[in-house]
C-alpha cells in the first residue's frame, strides 16, 4: 500500500488539475492520496469525477494558520484537515476571508517588487491570478519567471520570496486552535503539516504542539521531504509521548516544486486511525447540532 496524504492541484498552488492529479497518482503506484489544497475544497468535485479505478481519494484541505510561540511570538504553521464537511459554515467563511487576504498580500508584494524597479505590473498580475482560487507565492514566482527575472521557482523563492527574504509580506491568517475546532466540528480530522520545514523559518515548539493535542489535534506529518532526519526522529518521540498519529506525505505541488509523489508515504494503521477518529468526530458533530437545534 503507497499512501500520500499531502498534495495540491491547481486549486490552490500545484500546477495538475485535480483531474491530472488522480491519474499521475494512480500512474505513480499510489493507492490512497488526499487531495489538500490550501484554504479551499474547490478541486474535490473534479479529482473524484476523474478517479481512477484503484485509487482511493482522502478529501481534504491544508488550513493556514498562526500558532503562538513560547518566546511571546507567533509562528507560521499549516494544518491539515480531512474528511470534514465541506458545507462547514465556519470553514467556508474562513476559507473565503483567507482568499482574498492571499490575493491582497500578493498585489502588496508585487507592488513592493514594481517599486523597486522589477518587471512586474502589478494590476495585471492580479488580473492573471486564478479567479476563486487560493493564490500563493508560488503564482509571484512563476510571474518573475514569465518576466525572464528568475529561471526557476525555486530561485524565485531563494532571492525574494522566501518568509525572511526582501519582498516577504505577512498575512493574517487563522488561528491554529480555532482551525482545530473548526476542523472537529465539521467531523474532520486534523493533523499538523510539516512541523519541523526550518528552511521556511521559525517551527513551532513542542510544548505548543503538546497544547494543540490537548485541544483535539490528531497527528502529526512526521515524514515530510523539508524534514530533517533528527527533526523526524524527534517528532516522532513527541507523537508517541503525546498519543498522536504520524503520517508521511510528499506535499507535491506539480511542478512547482521538485518532490514527485508518493516520495513519502503513510502507514495503513494511520490512514485506519484517521478514517475511525473522522468516522466518530461525525457522529460527535451531528450530536452537538441536534443539541443546538432543541
Ligand atoms: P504562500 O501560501 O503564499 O505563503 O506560499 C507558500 C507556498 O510556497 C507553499 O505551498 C510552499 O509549498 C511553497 N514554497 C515555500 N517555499 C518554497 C520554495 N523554496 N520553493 C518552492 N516553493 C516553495
Ligand atoms: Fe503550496
Ligand atoms: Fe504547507
Ligand atoms: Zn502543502
Amino acid at each position: 500500500m503507497r499512501i500520500d496524504l499531502h498534495a495540491h492541484s491547481t486549486a490552490s498552488d500545484g500546477t495538475d488539475t485535480p483531474a491530472e492529479l488522480v491519474a499521475t497518482a494512480a500512474a505513480a503506484g499510489i493507492d490512497v492520496l488526499a487531495l489538500t489544497d490550501h484554504d479551499t475544497t474547490a478541486g474535490w468535485a473534479d479529482a473524484v469525477d476523474a478517479l481512477p479505478v484503484g485509487l482511493r481519494l482522502i478529501r481534504g484541505a491544508e488550513f493556514s494558520c498562526i500558532a503562538p510561540d513560547c518566546r511571546d511570538a507567533h509562528v507560521s504553521v499549516h494544518l491539515l484537515g480531512y474528511l470534514f464537511d465541506p458545507t462547514s459554515q465556519v470553514i467556508i467563511a474562513e476559507q473565503a476571508r483567507l482568499r482574498t487576504e492571499r490575493r491582497m498580500r500578493l498585489l502588496a508584494m508585487a507592488q513592493r517588487m514594481a517599486a523597486d524597479g522589477f518587471p512586474v505590473d502589478p494590476d495585471e498580475f492580479l488580473a492573471g491570478l486564478p479567479p476563486e482560487s487560493p493564490a500563493g507565492r508560488p503564482h509571484l514566482a512563476r510571474a518573475l519567471m514569465s518576466a525572464g527575472v528568475v529561471g526557476s521557482v525555486d530561485e524565485a523563492f531563494r532571492r525574494f520570496l522566501h518568509n525572511r527574504g526582501p519582498y516577504y509580506t505577512g498575512r493574517v491568517d487563522t488561528d491554529v486552535h480555532a482551525a482545530i475546532r473548526m476542523v472537529r466540528a465539521a467531523g474532520g480530522v486534523a493533523v499538523l503539516a510539516h512541523a519541523a520545514a526550518r528552511r521556511r523559518g521559525p517551527v513551532i515548539d513542542h510544548s505548543v504542539i503538546a497544547e494543540l493535542a490537548a485541544e483535539g489535534l490528531a497527528g502529526v506529518e512526521v515524514d515530510h521531504p523539508d524534514h530533517a532526519d533528527d527533526d523526524r526522529a524527534a517528532l516522532r518521540d513527541l507523537a508517541g509521548a503525546l498519543g498522536l498519529l504520524v503520517t508521511g506525505s510528499s506535499d507535491y505541488h506539480g511542478t512547482n516544486k521538485t518532490v514527485s509523489l508518493g516520495q513519502e508515504t503513510t502507514e495503513p494503521e494511520a490512514l485506519e486511525q484517521i478514517e475511525e477518529l473522522a468516522a466518530r468526530s461525525r457522529v460527535a458533530a451531528v450530536t452537538a447540532d441536534r443539541r443546538r437545534v432543541r
